[in-house]
Parts: structure tokens; C-alpha cells; sequence
């Protein structure tokens, strides 16, 4: 079969390639995307020969100015081209040992390129040589599993899995994509594999979570890391979740399922990364603090607390950044049951004050994910907790629009109130900062710094101190 290359970005190629007649074809994900109707601008291009020497080549066609960037320990190139990003590879063939994903790995010919691929749909080449270009070169039938919709390894699935445990979560990402299945046989030789993916560096493991949980429906991919045992390992704080228990007759809804749902809610309406991570675990307190009281049936008190303690750790294990993403996903699993305490008509201004200040510029987010946390089967009920959350959005507008708490700094800081009362650092100037903060925040004095001013010297008589400078 012959697939029409029609890419301006293939002539220099060709051209490259004609001279020593190499032979060379664009490989994997490029020829999967094209067959799928959705070509994109990442191509990868395997040589039989140096893949190095290959980029210089094509680079020097391209003309001048244009850079190769050289992966000597891998054996690739990349050059980056207009959008285009193309990687140069020479056709190797692999050969493992137990205890390393890294392969042995020597020159080898086309054939033995396409064996070493992880799956029959990333494992087709369409040449680029002068008699035969646009030709599909398929052994594995992978544009019939594309038909299929199927995720299918090329070789023995057992030794494929645990030659390189990242497949498996290679595997159930693409499922999760394309929204494909995975072959049975491959989907059992994941779950007996399931141990090998501990030889697995978590950067490589959660750069696959992540782009589980960018896709469509990520509930889908969560799915299947469940059945296969996989995210018992990766993530054991989301399957403690799973389960009902049962006391006189009284149950719990299946926190477990409930995230998933969750996460495909927020996901519907949000393609932020970290959202979604809070709406993954916004919940994993649950575990710990469950409780069963005679009078009111099932609790988790505390768990936005507890599971935003939970935080660091987890994402310390999985090498996620530790700065302002995992600040704001720690600050929405604390504050995610806060919104509906003010709901309630007699709510007053000075709880709306605080959230607004706690939540920042990320309280929008934080209604988001509350809405996405509504996962009740019966509809009215979601209608009527859906509409109490848009007068919770209305009421956080107008005290936003008249006391402007969003990005509050209080108008007194530390340095005017030292200098005021000739102090140093110390105990009574944090004393003074905060009553100034509360003062406004329960709407004793307005967010305004003549009031600010006369609090503070009001309070600091209390303390005893004297002002020392206007
Ligand atoms: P996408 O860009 O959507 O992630 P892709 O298929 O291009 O899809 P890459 O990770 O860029 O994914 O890999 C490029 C190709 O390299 C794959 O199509 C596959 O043929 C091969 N490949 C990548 N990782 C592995 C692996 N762990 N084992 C075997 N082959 C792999």
C-alpha cells in the first residue's frame, strides 16, 4: 500500500538520502497519526546508518543557520525546523537484561527497527527512498489494529512488558488517547508484569500519569492502571479509596469511583494539568478519617485537611515540582469543602472575605473543582447543588468587586510598623500585622490604610507601645 507523503518537509530528505542511496524511512508515531487522519509536525526518521550523520546531512540542505542538536548516548539527532521537529535515528536492533530497561543495543537493519517498537501501530514505516517512496511497510498488521482500534505488542507481549516496563504504561496511555483497548493477552501479560514497572524511574512513570490525565476522559486510563495493579504501586493513596463499607445497614458511597468521576468532570470543563491532579486527589484523606458515628452514619471529617497533608509526600515520591503547582493543588484539596458552607442564605460577608483571601486569584479553579466534586446520580439534587454554587459565585463577585480581598496585601506592612514604634524584629510587630489582616478580613475597618493606621495605633496602646515616629 502506498501512503501519499504530500509534506514539503520530506524533499530535503529525499534529496539528502539520494546521493549514497541510504536507505531511510519515517517511523512510529508520524505514520500511526497520518493513517488516523491527524498528521502532525513530529516525525521521526530512522536510517539504516547513523542517524547523526543523516541530520547533518538534512540540515545542510535546509540551509544555513539551521541546527542539529546531537544526542551522542542515544545514537539520535534533532533538528528543529519552522513547527517541525524532526528526530534522527539509525535502525538498531535491541536486546535486553533483567535488570535494566536499557537495551544492548547494536546497528541493525530495518526488520529489526521494527521489532524493537512497543506496539504494531507505532511499529509501521513508510519509505522514503527514491523506488519505492510512500510505501507502507507494515509487518505486524498495524494499520489493521488501527481498524481495530487495538493496542497489540509485535512480539510476545510477556517479554515485550518486561523487557521495558514503561510499555505498560505506554500501553494504557494510548488506549486512553486513541480510546482503543488493549489486547487481551496484552492486557494479562500487564497484570502479571505489574512488579517489573518498580525498575522504572517515577520521572518516566509520571510523565505517562500526566498525559493520562490530559486526555479526554482520564477516568478511562485510571481504569485500567486500577485493573492491572499498576496504580496500587504508583499511586496507593487513590486505590485506599476503593470500597464500601458497610455498619448496620449503612454504606459509604465508593470514594474511588467518585474521584474518577471527578476527574473526568473537572476535565470536561478544564484542560489544566494540576487541576486535574486536585481533582485526582482531592479526596485521599477519606481513608484516614473515616468514621462511623451511631447518630450520623458515615464521616470524613477532617480528610480536606488530612489529604491536603498528603500532598508533599506524594509528590515528592513521584518527582512532581515542588513549588507553586503543588502549593496550589495542596491549597484546593484544604479548601475544596469551604464553598459550601456559603451556600447558606445567612452566610456572612467577613466567611466570604476569607475564602476570597485563602483561595486567591485560584478561587475560580476552586468552584470548578467543587461543581466537578457533585457526583450525585439523581439529577435534581445536581441541579439544585449546581444552582446554590452559582449564588456562591455571585456572592464571591460582588465582595471581590467591593472589597477587593482576591489579591489582598494588607495596606500596613512590617516595615511601616516597626519604624512607627521604633521596634525591631519581633513578636508584637507579627501581633500588630495580623489583627490589621482579621480587622479587615471580618470587616471591623475597611481595606483601606488611614483606617489600617488608626487600628494599628489603637491596637498597639493595647500592647503598650508608644509611637515613636508620625
Ligand atoms: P506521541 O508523540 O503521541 O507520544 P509517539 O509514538 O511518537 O507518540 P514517542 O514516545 O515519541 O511516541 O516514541 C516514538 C516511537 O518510538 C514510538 O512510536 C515507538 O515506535 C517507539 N518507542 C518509543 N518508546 C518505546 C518503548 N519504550 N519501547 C519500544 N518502542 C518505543
Amino acid at each position: 500500500m502506498n501512503i501519499y507523503l504530500n509534506d514539503s518537509i520530506f524533499r530535503p530528505i529525499v534529496k539528502a538520502i539520494a546521493k549514497d542511496k541510504l536507505s531511510c524511512y519515517v517511523i512510529g508515531g508520524y505514520v500511526r497519526d497520518i493513517l488516523l487522519g491527524r498528521p502532525s509536525k513530529d516525525i521521526d526518521i530512522m536510517v539504516v546508518g547513523s542517524g547523526i550523520q543523516l541530520a547533518g546531512r538534512v540540515a545542510s540542505v535546509l540551509g544555513k543557520g539551521v541546527r542539529v542538536t546531537v544526542f551522542r548516548n542515544f545514537g539520535t539527532a534533532m533538528i528543529k525546523y519552522r513547527d517541525y521537529k524532526l528526530e534522527f535515528v539509525g535502525a538498531r536492533k535491541e536486546s535486553y537484561s533483567r535488570n535494566s530497561r536499557k537495551p544492548v543495543v547494536e546497528n541493525g537493519t530495518l526488520e529489526d527497527d521494527q521489532n524493537r517498537r512497543d506496539f504494531t501501530i507505532n511499529a509501521m514505516a513508510i519509505s522514503l527512498n527514491e523506488d519505492s517512496f510512500g510505501e507502507l511497510i507494515d509487518p505486524f498488521e498495524g494499520q489493521k489494529d488501527l481498524k481495530k482500534r487495538i493496542i497489540r505488542t509485535p512480539l510476545d507481549p510477556d517479554i515485550t512488558y518486561s523487557d521495558d516496563p514503561l510499555r505498560m504504561l505506554r500501553a494504557i496511555r494510548f488506549a486512553s488517547q486513541l480510546d482503543f483497548t488493549i489486547e487481551k493477552k496484552s492486557l494479562k501479560a500487564i497484570r502479571s508484569n505489574r512488579d517489573r514497572i518498580r525498575i522504572i524511574s517515577f520521572e518516566r512513570i509520571t510523565d505517562e500519569l500526566n498525559q493520562i490525565l490530559l486526555c479526554n476522559r482520564p477516568s478511562g486510563g485510571f481504569n485500567l492502571l486500577d485493573s492491572t495493579g499498576l496504580l496500587d504501586i504508583i499511586l496507593p493513596e487513590i486505590t485506599a479509596m476503593k470500597g464500601v463499607d458497610v455498619v448496620k445497614g449503612q454504606g459509604h458511597k465508593d470514594n474511588f469511583y467518585h474521584t474518577l468521576q471527578v476527574l473526568d468532570n473537572v476535565s470536561a470543563v478544564s484542560n489544566k494539568l494540576w487541576l486535574r491532579w486536585a481533582g485526582l486527589l482531592h479526596d485521599i484523606g477519606k481513608p484516614v478519617t473515616k468514621h462511623f458515628d451511631k447518630q450520623t452514619g458515615w464521616t470524613f471529617h477532617g480528610h480536606d485537611y488530612a489529604g491536603s497533608k498528603m500532598i508533599p509526600p506524594i509528590f515528592r515520591r513521584l518527582k512532581l515540582p515542588l513549588g507553586n503547582d503543588m502549593h496550589y493543588v495542596q491549597k484546593l484539596v484544604r479548601l475544596h469543602l469551604r464553598p459550601i458552607a456559603l451556600v447558606d442564605d445567612a452566610v456572612t460577608d467577613s466567611a466570604v472575605r476569607r475564602l476570597l483571601f485563602e483561595a486567591g486569584d485560584d478561587i475560580d479553579d476552586l468552584m470548578t473543582l467543587c461543581e466537578a466534586d457533585i457526583t450525585s446520580k439523581n439529577d435534581e439534587k445536581v441541579q439544585r447543588y449546581l444552582s446554590n454554587f452559582k449564588l456562591v459565585r455571585k456572592k464571591l463577585v460582588e465582595i471581590e468587586e467591593k472589597d477587593h480581598i482576591r489579591n489582598f496585601q494588607p495596606p500596613i506592612d512590617g516595615e511601616l510598623i516597626m519604624k512607627t514604634f521604633g521596634l525591631p524584629p519581633c513578636r508584637e510587630v507579627g501581633i500588630i500585622k495580623n489583627a490589621i489582616k482579621e480587622a479587615i478580613l471580618d470587616g471591623e475597618i475597611r481595606n483601606d490604610y488611614r483606617e489600617a493606621y488608626d487600628f494599628m495605633i489603637k491596637k498597639s496602646t493595647e500592647l503598650g507601645l508608644t509611637k515613636v515616629n508620625p
